[in-house]
């Protein structure tokens, strides 16, 4: 595979071609990325998510605001939330069999990857763009022992080494903003098997609201990021074979981990457009499954 290098030299990122300056960027951004809220959770339990959480806060979990304690806590809790997010879409995977193949698109430190491992014992492909992010993935998978099964590569996921219908059921968790999402679904598409399953999990702006709010163009902003509204996810899909058999609003489901995080001392500065989105209705959390036919 030819590999370009993106400028500048001095923090070369090297990705397989096709590339673009702007994804050079994105590399440049995984790879200097060390968040405490990232390392701090995945520390919990060895499973490293860069994506939200979701459900209900364990509010007996948390125990007394005063405690000693309490700070470990809430990043447990905050943790167990992200892991419950991960499993939500591994659920919409539906069978997969142990000799299947995954396919893990914009993988990060690879927690759900391991996660779909450990749940279905089958094959794992991961792709990012952050070499850092793919030799912590790979280091982890030899920690686990689980490297002979779970693997990440640095390379575009709008042009994957992965062969035709070779995988069968493939997954963006919180990293379809990074790029045109017809060039993602035909991707996709080619990569799973007719009647396979695309899984995503995202932020997007709400139609209703009628176009990105403020707080949308803050996020975007603050994470390099070009978020989609709802019906272009919708539209891409349905112009590249991929037929969606559920669409869930997880708004209502992660604003319990955003309110959580804003208490914690984990924060990024970005919770404020999270939670003022999320509540004035611009922005929401969706979970899309659809079937490849
Ligand atoms: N899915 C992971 C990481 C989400 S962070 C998780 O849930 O923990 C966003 C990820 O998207 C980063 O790993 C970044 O490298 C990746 N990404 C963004 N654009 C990409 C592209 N064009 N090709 C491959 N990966 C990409």
């Amino acid at each position: 595979m030819t590999t370009v290098n993106i400028t500048p030299a001095s923090t070369a990122a090297s990705i397989p071609a096709p590339a673009t300056p702007y994804q050079g960027d994105i590399a440049r951004y995984w790879d200097g990325e060390a968040r405490p809220v990232n390392l701090r959770l995945g520390e919990v339990d060895g499973l490293y998510h860069h994506h939200y959480g979701i459900g209900e806060v364990d509010r007996a979990a948390l125990g007394d605001p005063a405690d000693p304690e309490r700070e470990r806590r809430v990043i447990a809790e905050l943790h167990r939330l992200e892991s419950a997010q991960a499993d939500l879409l591994l659920d919409h995977l539906g069978d997969i069999p142990r000799d299947a193949t995954l396919l893990d698109a914009g993988c990060g430190r690879g927690g759900s990857m391991v996660m779909a491992h450990q749940r279905f014992g089958c094959r794992v492909e991961g792709v990012t763009l952050s070499a850092k992010q793919a030799d912590f993935g790979n280091r982890r998978a030899r920690e686990l022992g689980i490297d002979t099964s779970v693997r990440s590569r640095v390379c575009n996921m709008l042009a994957t080494p992965v062969g035709t219908g070779e995988v069968a059921g493939s997954w963006n968790n919180e990293s379809s903003m990074y790029v045109d999402l017809h060039d993602l679904f035909a991707e996709h598409s080619r990569v799973l098997a007719v009647g396979g399953r695309y899984v995503t999990i995202t932020g997007c702006w709400n139609p209703i609201y009628g176009q990105p709010s403020k707080w949308v163009s803050q996020i975007n902003a603050h994470f390099e990021c070009n978020i989609h509204s709802r019906r272009e996810y919708l539209r891409a899909m349905a112009d590249n074979r991929l037929v969606p058999r559920a669409v869930i609003d997880l708004t209502p489901d992660t604003l319990p981990y955003w309110e959580l995080r804003a208490t914690s001392s984990l924060v990024t500065g970005i919770e404020e457009a999270f939670i003022s989105s999320y509540r004035d209705g611009s922005f929401q959390y969706v979970l899309i499954a659809a079937d490849r036919v």
